[in-house]
């Protein structure tokens, strides 16, 4: 039976094939420590499990609205006012199944045939699917490891072509960890007035940040950007929730509005009993988050430290998220054995087999000169996968 272009188009995600390949590995008992994973390795609060646990028993257990109940509409609301000093009202509110279905639905009503949608690389991986799975154009946009692999305005206009109908934005950026100042999103913004582009704002690592970072989002920048972004947003990092699948957008109405009746044909409403513990999550106390973010930091600053003491390895301080971006092309060229190394694909596999750690290929988010690896594992098995790849990089001859 032929599958459809639309399908045979796309590569899986490398990311959930990676960290399936690692989670077989340890299912064979190989002591297998893996960086690959996207994902905060805390649970879920409990204040936040017991709401969902209570949704059950009162049979909170069918049908809701399908862009979401009115209770975690206002408490998205909230959210916006409260963190964000972001004005909404719960018509310009969506509630989605995890932070990449908004994105998905968002490419879906909003861009089409024969549009170009701007993707800065690095790039998380499933932006340029999801633009091609809208029948529109990804147009990927490098960036430099100088300006911390973020899009300047020049970089960004020389992109531009008729075409061009919009942006994502990723901040703090997975797989790269970079922040984006407000003096740097003004830059962008004039570019965005200017030709009238669509911003589509991936904030899912708001709360993940270090060393003062300051979050701050295009629509902060003035009305007329506000009626410009559209922020795409989720539970999944900040309340360590992924298993959950509530993701929420904030925008134009219309388009909120395009997005539900979307929904409406498609998942239909998120998943009641989540959205319970949603509320919880969103209402409740946030002592967690900076528990969490405490210990990324402390991982993170053994990372950042110990891989620029690996010889040959760059890699610069994130910002934000839970992942550093090292440069390890020094090692491209290089052999084990009968092996080569040509690129980073090769250095993870080599990694894997050999010394038994998984991180992911920098040519996943576009940019082959890096590896990503996510902290989000115990500061002794970073301390210890930390060790091996030192190791195996020093075997390459
Ligand atoms: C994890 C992640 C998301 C959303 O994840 P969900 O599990 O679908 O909520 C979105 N964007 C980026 C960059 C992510 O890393």
């Amino acid at each position: 039976m032929e599958l459809a272009p639309r399908i045979r188009e796309i590569a899986p995600s490398p990311t959930l094939s990676l960290d399936a390949k690692a989670k077989a590995m340890k299912a064979e008992g190989r002591d297998v420590i893996s960086f690959g994973v996207g994902e905060p390795d805390f649970d879920t609060p409990d204040h936040i499990k017991a709401a969902g646990i209570k949704a059950i028993e009162a049979n909170f257990t069918r049908y809701t609205p399908t862009g979401g109940i009115v209770e975690l509409k206002k408490a998205v609301v909230e959210k916006f006012k409260r963190d964000n000093q972001l004005e909404y009202t719960p018509n310009q509110i969506v509630i989605n199944c995890g932070g990449k279905h908004t994105l998905y639905n968002l490419a879906q009503v909003l861009f089409s045939a024969g549009e170009e949608v701007v993707i800065p690389s690095p790039y998380w991986v499933s932006y340029p699917p999801i633009v091609s799975l809208a029948g529109a154009r990804p147009v990927i946009v490098p960036t430099v490891q100088k300006n911390d692999f973020k899009m300047t305005a020049g970089e960004l206009t020389a992109a531009l072509t008729p075409a061009t109908r919009g942006l994502i934005l990723n901040s703090p950026s997975n797989p790269t960890g970079s922040v984006y100042s407000r003096k740097e999103l003004e830059a962008l913004a004039e570019v965005v007035l200017e030709h009238k582009l669509i911003v589509i704002t991936d904030d899912i690592y708001e709360k993940i940040l270090y060393d003062g970072h300051v979050f701050v989002n295009m629509a902060n920048l003035g009305p007329e950007l506000k009626n410009q972004t559209i922020i795409a947003h989720g539970l999944a990092k900040t309340y360590a929730m992924t298993g959950w699948r509530i993701g929420f957008l904030a925008g134009p109405a219309h388009v909120a509005a395009a997005v539900d009746k979307l929904q409406s044909q498609s998942t239909s409403n998120p998943c009641s009993i989540a959205q319970k513990a949603a509320v919880a999550a969103l209402e409740g106390p946030q002592e967690s988050i900076g528990v969490m973010v405490a210990a990324f930091d402390e991982r993170r600053k053994y990372l950042v430290k110990a891989l620029n003491g690996i010889p040959g390895v760059t890699c610069f301080s994130p910002g934000g998220a839970f992942y550093v971006f090292p440069n390890v092309s020094a090692y491209y060229g290089k052999r084990f054995g009968d092996r080569a190394i040509c690129g980073s694909s090769d250095l993870c596999d080599y990694l894997l087999d050999e010394a038994l750690v998984a991180a992911v290929p920098g040519s996943a988010f576009g940019e082959d000169s890096c590896i990503r690896l996510s902290y989000a594992i115990s500061l002794e098995e970073n301390r210890r996968g930390l060790e091996r790849i030192a190791n195996a990089l020093a075997n390459l001859k």
